[in-house]
């Protein structure tokens, strides 16, 4: 049986970026990444909008407020260093409502206590930054710190620094049993392996792989699928900037939003927030889950009923968007002249691991890090998980038991 310092599970950003920051620390060297796909970056850390948010949105003292703006300083900088893909474009957030108004103060008040940079602007000001787009209040904000990078790419580089290191990350190795007492995990393959040290860093799978630990019982992920459109050309529209919709701050979406890749060369319009039929089902019959999709639907509709974050808006508004004309109306009510036949579904997909908590009866919006014997579980590593990942490896490290392992 094979023994080492530390487990990671889960090849994502979050895993990997643990990895890079227990070395880099020098808290460890002897680290195994185990993931369960025959490359990295396969589910969300490789499938999302690119984007480094800003820190305007988190509620002042939480984890996301707490490692969002250093993350996203961090991780610019180490892709500036090597030279990665960055496109500094900046985000203007606009009201689709005048009603919206007062949550502009809102969200400029949350932003300027989180240390981010952010502006309000009049709309003479939103014109010269995008001329396309109108705040039908007169004022929307502006986050010029909002960059847009290649997931992958930082993904594949990460990769490439955590072997020269020494790090093994050991591929299409999916754990389905630990023995938290014996400090072991098996593999599918039916290989076993001694840790002194867990993280679980599983993504869309973290509260099953939790529950192998009797840790986080009362936690469910509810998958959400985030399909994305592209603009066909945008030398009609010239959309040089993201441009995101004020969004409703009661549910854990951003609503849907035009944003420009990090190479400049694509306008993608998305992502809807639609419940998925399974955690991985990226095409229409893959990775169905039918059990997990009934429990979830009678969750949701608990939700509903019950009002709870004021889920009703969220369905109103939200959930039927993956049909396009439900898409095109989102996206008009940023840029008003965007027509049918100037966009087109680009294969661009991701799916949200959206934590549910089953004793408070409602959806989680924080980053949830629970620590257990030998071990600590990342849940709901939502966005901006990716965009907070070197700050959040330093945070899941300081708050967990691992220093004190022996
Ligand atoms: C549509 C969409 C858009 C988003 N946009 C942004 C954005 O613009 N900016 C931002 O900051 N964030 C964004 N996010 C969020 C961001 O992508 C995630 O927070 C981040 O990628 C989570 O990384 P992760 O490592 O936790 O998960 P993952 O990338 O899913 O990694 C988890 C890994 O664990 C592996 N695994 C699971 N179970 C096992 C097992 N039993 N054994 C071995 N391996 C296992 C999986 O195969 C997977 O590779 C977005 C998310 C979505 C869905």
């Amino acid at each position: 049986m094979e023994s080492t310092e530390i487990i990671i599970i889960g090849g994502g950003m979050v895993g990997l970026s643990l990895a890079y920051q227990l070395f880099e620390r020098g808290i460890a060297k002897d680290i195994i990444i185990f993931e369960k796909e025959k490359d990295l970056g396969v589910h969300t850390s490789g499938r999302n909008s690119g984007v480094l948010h800003a820190g305007i949105y988190y509620k002042p003292g939480s984890l996301k407020a707490k490692v969002c703006i250093e993350g996203a300083k961090r991780l610019k900088a180490w892709v500036s260093s090597r030279n990665l893909t960055l496109n500094s474009c900046g985000k203007v957030v606009i009201p689709t409502k005048i009603s919206q108004d007062s949550e502009i103060d809102l969200l400029f008040k949350r932003g300027i206590e989180n240390g981010a940079k952010v502006e309000i602007i009049n709309n003479k000001e939103l014109k010269k930054i995008e001329p396309l787009t109108e705040s039908p209040s007169g004022r929307a904000i502006w986050s010029p710190n909002t960059l847009v990078v290649k997931p992958l790419e930082i993904i594949k580089q990460l990769e490439i620094e955590l072997k020269n290191k020494g790090i093994v990350i050991l591929k299409e190795k999916l754990i389905n049993s630990i023995n938290k007492n014996e400090k072991k995990i098996t593999t599918r393959d039916n290989q076993t392996y001694k840790y002194k040290y867990l993280f679980n860093c599983s993504g869309l799978q973290s509260d099953r792989v939790a529950h192998l630990c009797d840790v986080g019982k009362n936690y469910t992920i509810l998958p959400f699928k985030g399909l994305y459109w592209k603009l066909k050309n945008n030398d009609k529209y010239k959309i040089k900037t993201n441009i995101y919709p004020l969004p409703d701050l009661s549910v854990p979406f951003l609503g849907v939003h035009f944003t420009p890749s990090a190479d400049k060369q694509n306008i993608f319009i998305g992502p809807t927030a639609t419940v998925a039929f399974g955690r991985e089902n990226y095409q229409l019959f893959q990775g169905l889950e039918p059990i997990m999709l009934i429990k979830n639907l009678f969750i949701l509709s608990k939700q509903y009923l019950l009002n709870k974050n004021k889920f009703r808006n969220y369905v109103h508004e939200q959930s039927l968007q993956f049909f396009e004309p439900f898409l095109l109306k989102a996206a008009q009510e940023l840029i008003a002249t965007i027509k049918m036949e100037d966009i087109e579904f680009s294969n661009k997909l991701g799916i949200r691991a959206q934590l549910f908590d089953t004793n408070k009866m409602q959806l989680v919006d924080d980053f949830v890090c629970i620590n257990d014997y030998s071990s600590t579980h990342v849940l709901n590593a939502v966005s901006p998980a990716f965009t907070s990942s070197f700050a959040l490896a330093d945070l899941i490290i300081n708050s967990s038991k691992v220093t004190s392992q022996e």
